[in-house]
């Protein structure tokens, strides 16, 4: 076998895979969303059988995955600049007699731009998409045998899921939440986002598997989980009898899990909010009264522009039927500003909506142009300034609904899923339905549980209470 220079030997792709192996140090730098987190986790787990245990720092790792994210300004060359900094430590490893750490970039910007990473950036070992990242113990014993780069930005025809370790769940060990991606990829082609070009085409999982993934979280703990989709809303996993099932039937068969008390899902979207998820919010306990669902603009005009299938109005109607459905559902969501064309008009239906609808929490960002985007290409771009005010505006209000969302929740009960012990002595923590930290005190004996809390006090970032019940409930 050829490796080059203190590589570590690899098994060739052929030979079969070990159980165990010598222990080696792996550190994910992970960018980007919740389901850039669930893939470093899960090619943690790809890597474990291969012998790779997490380390702090990349000083001490025989192998740094950057997971990147391409969705931000200036994404690549943040990428580039890490790697820098990565190909010196590794020179520093190898002037010390150490084996040459691998170097792989995978995630978004991996897919988007892989042969330019292997072009400025020819120390990289390995390039590999969100769709591939199964493949990784295999790619790092081509590189063993190559000894030259290897990439994978393919959308295979496999799904990964299906070659994922199915042990129990092992990077949740000690988590009472967790998140479980069980929708990948985007058919709905927004004017300003990569992913469909990034993730490829929609898939769900089948019904079984994320069934199958969720019972394991749940035994090794976890009470609550956060289903990730980049349209999550939109899934339509194989349900086993020939069919495919609904969010809402997943959701229905997931909180039949013994131990699952809480039930979340991001990110949905407004033109797949349909009557069986609403449904499902009024008949399903265990699906959190807090929901996560962008709407980017108020304008009709822009939200054609934006290619994003509704009106403001559809998603005023959608957001109504929801909170007859559950009363006390909260609202998050995204916003741009200054998309290409946005007048003072466009701006101000921005903000009627937003008052309109009342939002606890929102994400806000100034448009900026990705490229191969539609929207990069379009004339009409709002001037820097512009945007930077409408943006100041557009938060000012969001802060204040933010504010005012948690001031009213002092005097209220709210049900905590008590997760960690406070900073003080004898003080518990766990988070609110809404996610708000509430902290209170209480015994240890009660994290893993939910529990009453009477809200009685608010800070900056968090809440304050007094436990009223311990409901001792396995969650
Ligand atoms: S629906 Fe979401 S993921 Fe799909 S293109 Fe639009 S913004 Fe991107």
């Amino acid at each position: 076998m050829t490796t080059t220079p203190n590589f570590p030997a690899m098994p060739a792709s052929s030979d079969p895979m070990p159980t165990v192996q010598a222990p080696r140090g792996l550190h994910v730098i992970t960018w980007g969303c919740q389901m850039n987190v669930y893939d470093s986790a899960r090619m943690a787990d790809v890597l474990r059988p291969l012998g790779y245990g997490p380390v702090e720092r990349p000083e001490d790792a025989d192998m740094v995955i950057l997971n990147t994210c391409h969705i931000r300004e200036r994404a690549t060359e943040k990428v580039f600049s890490e790697l820098g900094r990565l190909r010196k430590i590794r020179d520093e490893r190898i002037g010390n007699g150490q084996d040459r750490t691998i170097i792989a970039v995978a995630g978004c910007v991996a897919q988007a731009e892989g042969e330019v990473i292997l072009s400025r950036a020819p120390y990289v070992d390995l390039v590999l998409g969100p769709q591939t990242y199964h493949k990784l113990p295999e790619m790092v014993a081509r590189a063993a045998r190559a000894g030259g780069a290897v990439i994978e930005t393919d959308f295979p025809v496999e799904q990964k899921f299906d070659f994922l370790p199915t042990d129990a769940a092992p990077q949740t060990q000690g988590n009472l939440t967790a998140f479980l991606t069980i929708q990948e990829g985007c058919d709905k082609f927004c004017s300003f986002c990569v992913v469909p070009y990034t993730r490829g085409a929609e898939t769900s999982r089948p019904v079984a598997s994320v069934l199958a993934e969720a019972r394991r979280m749940a035994e090794s703990g976890v009470r609550e989980i956060t289903l990730l989709g980049q349209n999550v809303n939109a899934y339509h996993g194989d349900d086993g009898e020939g069919g495919s099932a609904t969010l809402a039937g997943l959701v229905e068969q997931l909180a039949q899990i013994p131990g699952l008390g809480r039930i979340r899902y991001m990110t949905s979207h407004p033109r797949d909010v349909d009557q069986s998820l609403i449904d499902a919010h009024r008949d399903n306990p265990a699906l959190m009264p807090f929901l996560h669902l962008p709407v980017q603009s108020g304008s009709d005009r822009i939200l054609k522009a934006m290619n994003r299938g509704h009106t403001a109005d559809e998603y005023r109607e959608s957001v109504r039927k929801l909170r007859e459905a559950r009363p006390d559902l909260a609202l998050s969501s995204d916003f741009i500003v200054g998309h290409p064309g946005e007048t003072e008009e466009d701006f101000e239906a921005t903000m009627q909506l937003v008052r309109d609808i009342g939002f606890a929490m929102a994400y806000s960002f100034k448009y900026s142009p990705r490229p191969g985007t539609p929207a990069a290409g379009q004339p009409m771009q709002v001037p820097e300034d512009v945007k930077d005010r409408r943006l100041a505006e557009l938060q000012a209000l969001l802060r204040e609904q933010q504010d005012a969302f948690n001031a009213d929740m002092v005097g209220t009960v709210q049900e905590i899923l008590v997760t960690n012990r406070g900073r003080k002595p004898g003080q518990i923590a766990g988070r609110s339905p809404y996610l708000q930290p509430v902290h209170f005190d209480g015994p240890d004996h009660l994290i893993g549980s939910t529990v009453k809390v009477a809200i009685t006090t608010r800070r900056t970032n968090s809440l304050g209470g007094t436990l009223i019940r311990e409901t001792a409930s396995a969650c």
